[in-house]
């Protein structure tokens, strides 16, 4: 059993701590639904610092690699997971101004999250690994299974079915 990290966001952030470590697929259950099997190991880190607006953040990092499902032919698909980003740390009042912002056009160049003091570590990289991860994956021309022409028109309908699933989480 693999410990699970929380950590103070704020105080991380502030003190520029740092902590990295191994992420088996296995324990990611919401990344496990779209995988094709349970193999893979990933390998994050997570490194707190404050920038030069005085913002306090989270910079992100997640490499290794996962199986994912082709969206043509069914088969197993090696994905390399190169994650890199920042998250921002607000508090709730800014989010929701942010949201606000959004709303009306503006976008930010990273991410932000509700600075939690006790922010599960774990939970938060799933959810960046998924939204990093393509929504319909498909093996190149070629080395696809799905090669007659009947078989790739039924199967285009299971990407939608795989952002259903993901939709009722
Ligand atoms: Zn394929």
């Amino acid at each position: 059993m693999y410990a699970r990290p929380f950590i103070d966001s704020l105080d991380f952030a502030q003190n520029g701590k740092h902590i990295s470590g191994e992420l088996p697929v296995a324990d990611l259950p919401r990344l496990l639904e779209i995988l094709e099997n349970t193999q893979g190991v990933l390998h994050y880190t997570v490194q707190g610092a404050v920038d030069k607006q005085g913002t306090h953040f989270l910079a992100v990092g997640v490499v290794g690699q996962c199986r994912l499902r082709c969206q043509r032919c069914l088969n197993g698909l090696d994905y390399p997971v190169r994650l890199e980003t920042r998250l921002l740390l607000r508090d709730q009042a800014s989010l929701d101004a942010l949201d606000d912002d959004v709303a009306g056009g503006k976008e930010e160049e990273f991410d932000s999250i509700l600075a939690d003091t006790h922010l599960n570590v774990l939970d938060m990289l799933e959810e960046e690994i998924l939204l990093s991860l393509p929504i319909a994956p498909k093996h190149e021309l070629g080395a696809c299974q799905a090669t007659d022409g009947e078989n790739a028109h039924r199967e285009e309908k299971s990407p939608f079915a795989v952002l259903a699933k993901l939709k009722r989480n």
